[in-house]
Formats: C-alpha cells, structure tokens, sequence
C-alpha cells in the first residue's frame, strides 16, 4: 500500500530561453526595490548587464562569489548588502553564487531572485553551506530558498563543455539518490527518473555541439528537476563521498560527483532494485551503473579520481572520514567496501 510525505517547496519557476527579459516583472512581484546583484568574477559581466537591467531598482553588483562559500567572503558581502539598504538579492551563476545569495539570506531574510547558469541545482533548495576554518557546515532553512528562479537556457550558452559535462553528471547524481532515498515519495521520484532521461539524452549533444539551444534547453530543464530532488528528499553515501573528498581534499565539486556516482551506484545496487531499473531506463542503457560511467565517458568528463588530484596514499583516510557519521543509505555501510569503491574511483575503472 502507498504511504508517503511529500513537501513541496514554495518557490516560483520561470522556464523558457529569453526568461531573463521578465526579470523586471519579477523583482517587482517580490515587492523589491534595491536588489543586490552577486556574480562570480568570472561572471561580472552578465551581473552588470542583469543591474543595467534592473535600473534604479539595482543596488549594485557584488562579484566576489567563489567555491564553498568562505565565510569571510559571506560576512563581506553581508555588509555590503547592509550598507547598501538591498532588500534582495538577485544571484547570476552557479551554485557558488547562489551559496552566497542563500548565506546572506541567512542572517538578513532578504529574498533571492536566482538565475542558475550551471546544471548544479541549488536555487531548488533550502539547503546552504558556509565554510569556516577548512570546514564546509551545511544546513538546510527555509529562509534560504530563492523565491523565484529564472531558467534561462539562453544564459547557459556560454557554459564551457568541460564545465557543462560534470554539472549535468552533478544534476543526475540528485536525481539518481532521489530515488533510493529514505524518504523518497512517488512524485520526487517522478522528478528524479524524468531528470536523469533530460540529462542523459542532452548533455551529449551539449558537449558535442555547444550552440545547440534545445540541448542546453533540456539539459538545463533536468537540472530543475535534480534541484528539486535534493530539496526534497535526503541524500545518501554517494554524496557523503563527495562531500568528504570535497570538504577534506578539496577535490572539484562537480567533476568529483562525476567520478564517484557510477560507483556509489554499483554500491548501492543490491540493496536498491527498483531504483535501479527507474535510472537503467532513463538511461536507456542496460545496467544503471555501467551506464552512468559510459555516459561521463561519452561526454569526455574525469572518470578516475587521480586525475582530479587526488593521492591513493590518501584513500585510506578518505575512506575512515567518509565512513563517520553516515547518511542513510540502502545498503549498510562497510569501512572494506567502501575503501575499495574509493580504490576503483581512484584508478577510473567500469564497475561492474
Ligand atoms: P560554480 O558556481 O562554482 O561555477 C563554476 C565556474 O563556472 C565559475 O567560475 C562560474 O563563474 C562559471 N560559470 C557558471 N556559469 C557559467 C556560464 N553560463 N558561462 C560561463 N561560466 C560560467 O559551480 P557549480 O558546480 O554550479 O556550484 C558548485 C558549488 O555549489 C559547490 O560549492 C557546491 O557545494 C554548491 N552546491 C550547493 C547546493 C545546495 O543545494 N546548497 C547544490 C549544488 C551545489
């Protein structure tokens, strides 16, 4: 018999290519009149053309967002959020900025507009992390979810392959835990298989034709939905993994999911069936993890831990730290399975 709980998170989506031309509209529907706009540097630009954009309702460009979220770059853009009398932020780019949106959000309840430029996800959760000290913290706070999110693909154009193929990989691996989650319900996993299906049949042609629209469109469409399975549902030991390797080795966060999921996957097998057959179809494949390593392959993304920096000398403590304090996951965790998944990581092996 069916019985599940499912909480819907309240945040407004505008999905088309040219969604940016409402960015107006939307920012007045928030009720917001100074918006702080947060940019890598990287992506200063398409901050200052989105503050061109906003005319006097712009507060200014703030564009010192970078990975994980230091908390001496969170308290600085705190203050210059404070100083500047925003009352919202308006966060252009990947997961980093939006990091940095969702910690200032944190301390002050100002709003976030995202418009996500990766296939990362976090605009879709409540879910924040602040580094401090070499230690990345993560909570998840209602405050922290943007309350509307512009997707447009038309942003993502500019997204290098080699940064696209591990984003898209990053997406897939939500999806793909969505669905042997602890709490895993039937319309998550709805999300989670139609995630994996966007995803696996675009991002090849994003990598192979970079000015494909309808690709990007609808890799960036799976990418919605892989946000909304990590925002809904609890993670498992593929992303324990990559949050120690990431945390402790400071390994690249995406290309990182990349490397370790077919093999979290194959882990996970046994102990998953039926989520096993959901992502095997989505993937069109016939075994679900093998073809979670062919399709990274396929899109020429890192396959082997070592060549992400990684030392083998290092796997026996990665292992030890990744098997502290747990996260639910299907099967039980197994310190000698778990060194070894790493070893096969480590030296980009098929599993199976
Ligand atoms: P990122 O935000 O660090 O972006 C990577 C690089 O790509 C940056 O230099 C950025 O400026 C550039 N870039 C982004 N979009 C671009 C575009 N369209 N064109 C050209 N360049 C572009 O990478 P990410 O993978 O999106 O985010 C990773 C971070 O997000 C990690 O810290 C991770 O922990 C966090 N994250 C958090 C959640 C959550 O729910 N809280 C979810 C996923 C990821």
């Amino acid at each position: 018999m069916r019985a599940f709980v499912y909480n819907g998170q309240p945040s407004r989506v505008v999905f088309r290519a040219g969604a940016l031309d409402d960015l107006e509209q939307e920012i007045e529907r928030l009720g917001a009149h100074r918006a702080l706009v947060l940019s890598t540097p990287e992506q200063r630009a398409s901050a200052e053309e989105i503050s061109k954009r906003l005319g006097k309702r712009s507060a200014g460009v703030y564009d010192k967002a970078v990975m994980h979220v230091p908390i001496e770059t969170a308290d600085a853009a705190r203050l210059v959020a404070a100083s500047l009398n925003a009352d919202c932020c308006v966060a252009v780019g990947g997961g980093s900025t939006i990091g940095l949106g969702k910690a200032i959000a944190l301390t002050s309840d100002l709003p976030i507009l995202a418009i996500p430029t990766t296939f990362a996800g976090s605009e879709m959760t409540p879910i924040y992390g602040i580094t401090a000290q070499g230690q990345k913290k993560t909570g998840r706070d209602a405050r922290v979810l943007p309350k509307t999110v512009i997707y447009d693909p038309l942003l993502t154009m500019t997204l290098p392959a080699k940064i696209a193929g591990p984003s898209g990989m990053n997406a897939i691996a939500h999806c793909v835990e969505a669905l042997y989650a602890q709490d895993a319900n039937p319309i998550t996993s709805l999300m989670a298989e139609e995630g994996i299906r966007s995803l696996a049949t675009s991002l090849p042609r994003v990598v192979a034709k970079p000015d494909d629209l309808n690709a990007r469109t609808e890799a960036l469409y799976g990418a919605w939905l892989a946000g909304a399975c990590l925002g809904n549902v609890g993670m498992a030991l593929h992303h324990k993994l990559c949050h120690t390797l990431g945390g402790s080795y400071n390994l690249p966060h995406a290309e990182t999911h990349t490397v370790i999921l077919p093999h979290a996957v194959q882990y996970n097998r046994d102990a998953a069936p039926k989520a096993m057959v959901r992502i095997t179809l989505a993937l069109e494949g016939a075994d679900a993890a093998g073809g979670l390593y062919d399709l990274a392959k396929a899109i020429g993304a890192p396959l082997a831990l070592r060549d992400l920096g990684m030392k083998e000398s290092a796997l026996d403590e990665a292992a030890q730290l990744a098997t502290q304090n747990p996260y639910y996951n299907p099967r039980p965790i197994e310190r000698a399975a778990i060194r070894q998944l790493l070893q096969d990581a480590w030296e980009g092996n098929r599993p199976g």
